[in-house]
């Protein structure tokens, strides 16, 4: 099957209304610093096609309930740099457009510009991730992303376009992107929702961070070590994650924009993950 309901790893802290996802391909070369996937997805950053997705996938369609919402992607981004010139998560959205299927998207690339006639024939609500909007750290974190200007620009042409749109500035992280926060959201200004997330480490992220950014988790790993294990993750301590939350929840609803909060045991209304906005 390659519509799965969602569920992260039984993660006790998932706040997420029900929902199936589908990943169109497996692993994602956007190669972000503090991607989780690293964690059970061999060679996670080589991007592989899914042996007859479409037609297996149009079987599976014909039997779905269409009061569900299928979210695209949560082990993957629906748009690696192969989409580009492979088209298979466009002609996905073709077939969801067939069989009128609900869709939540979440993309870390704008590749999704040259889908949006089909998603503004859809019933969806298309997301973009932007961890900072500043050049520099984002190159560093999300090396082969797309820059978060693109992103943007293309989520205002889906906004323009009539689309429900919304995004993640996720991971927030101490010392670093939690700096440019006011910048991102004002970037991000136009959004009906925005779902937020602190850092939270595997043992492989947590490497790649120090080997990245030797001087930053200087600093921020003592803070780790204070703070808990949830569900394979190490989390900063309580009492600082949900200092940034409650200032980063003040900031995002004092421009009307609605506030969700990811894995983080924290409030989030009217949904933690934007699906509130996928026309019903
Ligand atoms: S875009 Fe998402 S799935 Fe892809 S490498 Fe980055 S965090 Fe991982």
């Amino acid at each position: 099957m390659y519509l799965r309901p969602f569920d992260p790893w039984k993660n006790p802290l998932c706040t997420c209304p029900f929902k199936y996802t589908l990943n169109v391909y497996t692993g994602c070369d956007h190669a972000c610093v503090y991607c989780y996937i690293t964690s059970y997805i061999p060679n996670a950053f080589r991007v592989r096609t899914k042996e007859g997705l479409l037609p297996k996938l149009e079987r599976e369609l014909r039997k779905f309930d269409g009061r569900h919402i299928v979210a695209l992607s949560y082990s993957s981004d629906p748009y690696p740099t192969i989409e580009k010139k492979l088209r298979i998560t466009r002609k996905v959205l073709e077939l969801f457009r067939r069989y009128d299927v609900r869709c939540l998207l979440l993309t870390k690339s704008d590749i999704f510009e040259r889908d949006l006639d089909v998603l503004s024939e859809l019933r969806c609500a298309v997301g973009v991730t932007v961890t900072t909007v500043d050049k520099e750290k984002a190159k560093l974190l999300e090396p082969n992303a797309p820059l978060p200007e693109r992103r943007i620009s293309a989520l205002k042409k889906a906004y323009r376009m009539g689309i429900p749109v919304y995004a993640r500035i996720d991971p927030i992280i101490p010392y670093y992107t939690w700096g440019d926060f006011d910048d991102t959201l004002e970037a991000l200004s136009f959004v009906s929702h925005i779902t937020v997330s602190t850092l939270k480490l595997r043992p492989d992220s947590k490497k790649r961070m120090f080997a990245k950014f030797p001087e930053l988790m200087e600093r921020l790993w003592p803070l780790y070590e204070r703070g808990e294990r949830i569900g394979g993750y190490y989390y900063l301590p309580k009492e600082l994650r949900f200092k940034i939350l409650r200032e980063a929840e003040k900031k995002i609803t004092g421009k009307g924009i609605t506030f969700g909060s990811c894995r983080e045991g924290y409030r989030s209304f009217p949904s933690c993950d934007g699906s509130h906005l996928v026309p019903p």
